[in-house]
């Protein structure tokens, strides 16, 4: 699947699955833009991408603030002539919220991280890729965004919000060639769950609800990301595709 002339801007992609997606773009000859809030974190993602041989930047921005997101934008399009792919993949975990001692703030946060981040992103990205011919999106939703996500109110409303905000992207956007679609990650061991799969007494036995027997590797969700933006995925728009072990399927919402 070749990525060659495109450019991909992936949203979180200092750490995790994030990173896995930039590298796996990288390898199959996309430019990239490694945008992190954290600038170490990004350089480094940025540093075995130049081992790759491609021309990437890296932009910090906290890319739930609206401000930050249309000054990355306007960057990107200068510097690398425009933004053929964007990967919605930053955000953050609540696990251990529970919603009767919750906090505005912290509903408030978590929402912004999850999906306002989207939305700022797919409206700025969007409205260059409408005016060029087109471009894909994939936003990285989860599991939690369609089954129940208990001491994760907020995380499992957001991700709901972003897959039926991709849905309606799709409808919306496919008279500009834009592709929108989704993916629903079940458990990947990055450092967003490490704290909490450590936390578990038993994860052994989280992993009998997995049919496939374990937990996900950052590359299973950058494969599946690789193939939604890529010209074989040319008539897919608008859906969520688990990758989960079959968590989903086992687990049913
Ligand atoms: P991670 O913590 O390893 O990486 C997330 C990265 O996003 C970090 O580098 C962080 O600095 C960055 N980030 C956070 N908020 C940001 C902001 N506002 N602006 C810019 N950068 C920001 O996490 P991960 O596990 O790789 O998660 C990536 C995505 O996958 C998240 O959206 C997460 O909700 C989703 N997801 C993860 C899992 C899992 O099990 N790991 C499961 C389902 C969904």
């Amino acid at each position: 699947m070749n990525l060659q002339g495109k450019t991909a801007l992936i949203t979180g992609a200092g750490s995790g699955i994030g990173q896995a997606i930039a590298v796996l773009f990288a390898r199959e000859c996309a430019d990239i833009v490694v945008n992190d809030i954290d600038l170490p974190s990004a350089e480094a993602t940025a540093a075995r991408i130049r081992r790759i041989g491609r021309n990437v930047i890296c932009v910090v921005a906290d890319v739930s603030d609206a401000g930050q997101v249309g000054a990355m934008v306007s960057r990107v399009i200068e510097e690398m002539g425009g933004i053929h792919i964007l990967v919605n993949n930053a955000g953050m975990l609540e696990y251990g919220s529970m919603i009767e001692e919750q906090t505005t703030e912290r509903w408030d946060k978590v929402v912004a991280a999850n999906l306002r981040s989207v939305y700022l992103c797919c409206r700025r990205v969007g409205q260059w890729m409408a005016s060029h011919g087109g471009g894909k999106i994939v936003n990285i939703a989860s599991i939690a965004g369609i089954s129940a996500a208990p001491f994760s109110p907020g995380y499992g409303a957001a991700k709901a919000g972003a897959i039926n905000l991709t849905r309606s992207l799709a409808a919306d956007w496919g008279k500009y060639k834009i592709n929108v679609n989704c993916i629903a990650p079940g458990i990947v061991d990055t450092p967003l769950t490490r704290r909490t799969i450590t936390a578990w007494s038993n994860p052994e036995k989280i992993k009998q609800n997995i049919p496939l027997g374990r937990f996900g590797e950052v590359e299973d969700i950058a494969s599946a990301a690789l193939f939604l933006v890529s010209d074989e995925a040319g008539y897919i728009t608008g859906i969520t595709l688990p990758v989960d072990g079959g968590w989903l399927a086992y687990n049913n919402p």
